[in-house]
């Protein structure tokens, strides 16, 4: 049986247990998927991220003797040619915990013998049950209950690769369907990607060499999106270019050098909870976690004037602009714009979802999913559906001298701050080649909360 290593979200050589699987003769592959290629527009910048992340990859297994065979096809019939060229396979692979994914697996190991290997989080979901052996559904006791863990798992031995290389060409990338041998760029697959911020490139650890004097502030300044004090990591997870053993280990050993890193660690276990919830409750991918049913409506005039940042909000407006031009968003922003469409535009929460899914470089079905559902009441919160945030308060808590507002919303660069965060000056006066606000504050609670209904 000959033996593959499939990169998906570990784009790296190191502690990276799907790659240290396998003894013996090994194939290393990375596929584009031509399944999810064919839903993203041509100029999706997370595609030239790949690509450049798979470059380096191929690289670095080169340094230590290895190499990557890279295919652009649906994986099922990727791996159906490789089962026709090399006799039956077993597959090692990281494990991905959305829908299609899940999905994408099944299919795959119809075909082969698959092995998923757990990476990618810290924790394993089926492990960090409550003591009656259900999954937890609020954060905080979560958070109680994992974190004695943590430093342990954490400090598990890194993983090296022991395989040898399998005979095969590894030049160029494959064309499953064709049969042709293309250069493995973004051009050969009819991609032209966005430009993206090269900050995003750089390793987690790297970053928090950069963050040291940062993490004490943490707490305090991470809200504000003006003040860099976030790390950006988010999107060298999703990739898997770090080991989140690494990453959680050199956190100890800056705690232990006596730099605070507890309100950040607790960060990164949200999205350890998030993926255990998904894991638990698949369902939650698209239907209300909570048994509540809302009334939403159906408005695209108002959901496409969310999408183009033309609302009126000049935070909310502000925040789509940022994450239409770069892929990117602060989170505090991210829970104004979920809050304002589905509590004040009162569009369904899928909606926006979808939305960011299509942008956000660091995109993560769980968070993503757990985030939206938490800012829309339907999700894993202990906080119901009375918490709406209002965007002009937020703004001028957040962003007190509309620095971030007049940086993404140029039509407002010349008014000051305390007149962007007046709702009444705004929907009085307008300001000129700048909608007023599609939608009044007043009495949001109460719109949103009538068509709230929880079935206990
Ligand atoms: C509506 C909405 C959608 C979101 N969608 C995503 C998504 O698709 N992918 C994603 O990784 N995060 C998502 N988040 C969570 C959070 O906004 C981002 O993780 C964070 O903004 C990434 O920036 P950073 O790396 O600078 O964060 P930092 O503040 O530096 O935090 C460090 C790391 O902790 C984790 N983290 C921080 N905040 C959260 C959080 N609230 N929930 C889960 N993990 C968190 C992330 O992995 C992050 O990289 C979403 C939040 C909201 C409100």
């Amino acid at each position: 049986m000959k033996q593959i290593v499939w990169f998906r979200r570990d784009l790296r050589t190191d502690d990276n247990p799907a790659l240290s699987a396998p003894a013996g003769e090994m194939l290393p592959i990375f596929i584009l998927d031509t399944e999810i290629l064919k839903h993203l527009a041509p100029d999706d910048r997370r595609v030239g991220y790949i690509i450049e992340r798979v470059i380096r990859l191929k690289a670095q297994l080169r340094e230590i003797g290895l190499d990557l065979a890279v295919f652009y096809g649906a994986p099922e019939a990727v791996f159906e040619h490789l089962g026709n060229e090399l006799g039956s396979l077993r597959v090692y692979a990281s494990g991905d915990g959305d829908a299609y994914a899940k999905a994408r697996d099944a299919r795959v190991a119809e075909r082969v013998d698959f092995c998923p290997v757990h990476d990618g989080f810290l924790l394993r979901p089926e492990h960090t049950l409550k003591p009656d052996g259900t999954p937890y559904r609020v954060f905080t006791p979560y958070y109680r209950s994992v974190l004695p863990a943590l430093e342990g798992l954490a400090h598990v031995a890194p993983v090296s690769p022991r395989a040898t290389l399998l005979p095969f060409d590894y030049e160029g990338m494959r064309h499953i369907k064709t049969g042709e041998r293309l250069p493995f760029d973004a051009a050969s697959i009819g991609f032209a990607p966005a430009p993206c911020d090269p900050a995003l490139h750089r390793l987690p650890t790297e970053v928090f060499e950069a963050f040291r004097s940062r993490f004490a502030g943490y707490e305090t300044f991470r809200d504000y999106p003006e003040m860099a004090h976030t790390t950006r990591i988010a999107t060298a997870l999703r990739f898997g270019t770090e080991s989140i053993r690494s990453l959680f280990r050199r956190l100890f050993e800056l705690k232990r050098e006596g730099i605070e890193t507890a309100p950040f660690m607790r960060q990164l276990v949200w999205r350890e909870f998030y993926h255990m919830i998904l894991h638990h409750f698949p369902g939650s991918e698209t239907d209300n976690f909570l048994p509540v049913t809302v009334a939403w409506e159906a408005n695209e005039e108002a959901f496409v004037a969310w999408c183009t940042g033309q609302t009126g909000v000049p935070l909310v407006d502000a925040a789509m602009r940022c994450l239409n031009q770069t892929g990117g968003m602060h989170n505090r922003l991210r829970m104004v714009a979920a809050s304002f469409l589905s509590k004040n535009l009162l569009q369904d929460w899928r909606l926006g979802e979808r939305y960011f899914a299509a942008l956000l470089m660091d995109y993560e079905a769980s968070s993503n999913v757990g985030s939206w559902q938490w800012a829309a009441s339907t999700g894993a919160d202990a906080v119901p559906y009375f918490r709406i945030f209002n965007p002009w308060i937020q703004a001028k808590k957040f962003d007190k001298d509309a620095a971030f507002i007049k940086r993404w919303v140029p039509e407002l660069a010349g008014l000051p701050a305390a007149r962007l965060h007046d709702e009444g000056w705004m929907a009085q006066n307008g300001v000129s080649g700048y909608p007023r606000a599609i939608v009044s504050t007043k009495g949001a609670k109460e719109r949103f909360s009538a068509r709230y209904h929880y079935a206990k």
